[in-house]
């Protein structure tokens, strides 16, 4: 069983921001308002996530790193009515195969929270604690167990490029929440409550207001909210592009296609728009389940997701003088 888990782990885990990926999920699974995210060496020695959600009871925080005990796909119609973001049940457990491990966790209605140890699979200790309500994970080692995954690691630099990049997705997706990110002690990212706009602005920087161009489409089968960059603002590289769908960032060169067709004419050579688009559609119209990391989806009507997405952001810039 803990060969399974170290091989499972593998298809979850790929490097330290696989893990905060799936921390900070887990929290705002949990109704958290507040997540901070504390990393040293890239996450390599430490990735620490705390949460201020509903917290765990004693016999859930044991459950939460067993592999699918708390999955929530009873049926394949659940599959595809999913509100949260966690359904595999997998996420922990795989973390626990392959790092040092520590929960510490507590619900509102408990005077006395759990502390529970884990070391590749293995429980080493279990004790009641005081802890606030919430949740932190303190992820240790990452891959000590795993030299060849382990080596395999970039630089610190590269590994902290993709958790800022994990991170950024969260947050720009879930602008109401709190969240912080601390790096080897200096802070990266403080960002307060607030709007969709104003987050986008709070991570890329005071500059960023000017270059948005809000776009809206409301039809049977999208509803589109967000922003595109105004094609004067286009980048060398494709930094700042960012799909939502449903509340998670996705991956789709379709749709970046008709983001780029309806730039048509108005870009220069080899320049990438920024946008950051929220995408509303029916989740029985969806398949998120073709990729563990999830973050490509299939659509069922892709060639009219194409079609309103071009039109509405052409509509946009047009609008907007651009
Ligand atoms: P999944 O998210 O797919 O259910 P995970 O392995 O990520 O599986 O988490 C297992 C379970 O542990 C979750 O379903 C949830 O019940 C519990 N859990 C994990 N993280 C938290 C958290 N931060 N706060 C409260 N409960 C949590
Ligand atoms: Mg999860």
């Amino acid at each position: 069983d803990h060969v399974a888990n170290q091989i499972a782990a593998g298809e979850v885990v790929q490097r330290p921001a696989s893990v905060i990926k799936e921390l900070l999920e887990n929290s705002i699974d949990a109704g958290a308002t507040n997540i901070k995210v504390l990393v040293k060496e890239a996450g390599k020695t430490l990735i620490q996530v705390t949460d201020n959600g509903k917290g765990m009871s004693l016999t859930d925080a044991r459950l939460s790193f067993e592999r699918h005990a708390t999955s929530k796909i009873n049926s394949a119609d659940d599959l595809f009515s999913l509100k949260t973001k966690g359904f595999r049940g997998e996420a922990l457990a795989s973390i626990a195969a392959i790092a040092h491990v520590e929960l510490k966790t507590r619900r509102d209605e408990d005077e006395i929270g759990t502390c529970i140890k884990i070391e590749g699979s293995e429980v080493v200790s279990q004790e009641a604690c005081v802890t606030p309500e919430g949740t932190t994970f303190c992820v240790k080692n990452l891959f000590y167990n795993i030299p060849a995954r382990r080596n395999f690691l970039k630089s610190d630099s590269v590994e902290l490029r993709h958790i800022i990049d994990e991170f950024q997705r969260v947050s720009l997706a879930h602008p109401s929440i709190q969240f912080s990110l601390f790096h080897n002690g200096s802070e990266l990212f403080q960002l307060p409550e607030t709007n969709f706009r104003q987050r986008i602005v709070n991570i890329f920087g005071g500059k960023t207001n000017e270059k948005l161009v809000p776009v809206e489409e409301d039809t049977d089968i999208v509803k589109v909210h967000g922003f595109v960059g105004k094609p004067e603002f286009a980048k060398k590289s494709r930094g700042e592009q960012f799909f939502f769908v449903n509340d998670r960032f996705i991956k789709s060169p379709y749709l970046n296609h008709a983001v780029v067709a309806a730039f048509e004419g108005l870009l220069k050579d080899k320049a990438y728009p920024s946008y950051f688009l929220y995408l509303e559609v029916d989740p029985k119209s969806i398949d998120i389940n073709i990729h563990p990391t999830k973050t490509e989806i299939k659509f069922d009507d892709e060639h009219s997701l194409y079609t309103i997405l071009r039109s509405a952001i052409k509509h946009s810039l047009g609008q907007f003088n651009v």
